[in-house]
């Protein structure tokens, strides 16, 4: 089986060199630069095939990743008018990123370790390394409790129970955080799809509860003072 390969330099004048992009590292979508693209065109029998290998670099943070974007001839499907053939772009990144993205502009107050540990499973979770993501949850859960003094030396479940008496959690985010002793079990390969969703909700009850526990007390302080 013949294959030949052809590969360019792009010349990045010509393109626009600036697009949104979830940054591995901001964890958020940034405009990114595009640096420098090597195209490359494949022919295999009758097959071909595109490739673009992408050097790209976050205009926030300045952290540098990489991007594969390619087309494939057997993979088409028809757009809006079906006399066009639509060929999809395929993507993918080093470092790998999600969509999981932070609703929370962290507190000041916020202790260093938690928010550290919080941007963590941020990016994590979106380089699909599922069980530093849960923990990175189970510290998170740790570092409120020993701070607030809840059951500061039970397990993770009574600490759990524990943020639930104390209402910063409710009764069903208690119920999601419990699966974690499960999820951080599993190997790193056997996240299922179910699992994986049931990750990212254990996020979002972690978003409520420093939302709960650092955020709105300061909130409820200012506007007593203001009052
Ligand atoms: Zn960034």
């Amino acid at each position: 089986m013949s294959r030949t390969v052809a590969h360019e330099k792009r010349d990045l004048d010509s393109n626009n060199k600036f697009f949104d992009m979830t940054c591995p590292k901001c964890a958020i979508k940034t405009i990114h630069q595009l640096l420098e693209a090597i195209d490359t065109v494949w022919i295999e029998e009758d097959t071909t095939g595109w490739e673009s290998y992408q050097i790209i670099q976050c205009q926030d943070c300045q952290t540098f990743s990489f991007c594969k974007e390619s087309q494939l001839s057997e993979c088409h499907g028809a757009e809006s008018d079906p006399d066009e053939t639509f060929y999809p772009n395929f993507f993918d990144f080093y470092p790998e990123r999600g969509d999981v993205q932070s609703s929370l502009t962290l507190p000041h107050k916020l202790p260093a370790i938690i928010e550290k540990v919080y941007n963590e499973v941020l990016y994590a979770f979106n380089a699909r390394l599922f069980v530093i993501a849960s923990i990175g949850i189970k510290t998170i859960i740790d570092e409120v409790c020993r701070d607030k003094k809840i059951l500061k030396k039970a397990s993770l479940l009574l600490k759990i129970e524990g943020l639930a008496d104390a209402g910063h959690i409710t009764v069903d985010s208690a119920k999601i955080l419990h699966r974690l002793s499960v999820l951080g079990n599993n190997p790193p390969n056997k996240f299922a799809t179910q699992d994986i969703k049931e990750l990212r909700a254990t996020i979002e009850v972690i978003d409520h509860l420093i939302k709960s526990v650092y955020v709105l007390p300061e909130l409820a302080k200012d506007i007593t003072s203001a009052a």
